[in-house]
């Protein structure tokens, strides 16, 4: 079994918005965003949730203060 550090709370990723400078806020797994939350679900995220390993897990980050997102691809951790 694989875990990634991020959904387990091993590590928080601390990273800038690249447009007002406030930290992002890992909104959690990709895979949360399916169903309800579909807006977020066009067909290329999907690709690229198709594209990710098993041993990959995809997180949103998201800017509270301007609303800037991103995707980005956590390497889990091999138990
Ligand atoms: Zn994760
Ligand atoms: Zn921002």
């Amino acid at each position: 079994m694989n875990l990634c550090p991020l959904c387990n709370g091993l590590y928080f990723l601390t990273e800038p918005c690249p447009k007002c400078g406030t930290l992002l806020e890992d909104t959690g797994m990709l895979e949360n965003f399916l169903g309800p939350y579909s807006p977020y679900l066009d067909e290329e995220i999907l690709d690229r949730v198709d594209g990710v390993g098993p041993g990959e897990c995809v997180h949103l980050l998201s800017c509270p203060r301007c609303s800037y997102d991103k995707r980005v691809v956590i390497d889990r951790l091999l138990d």
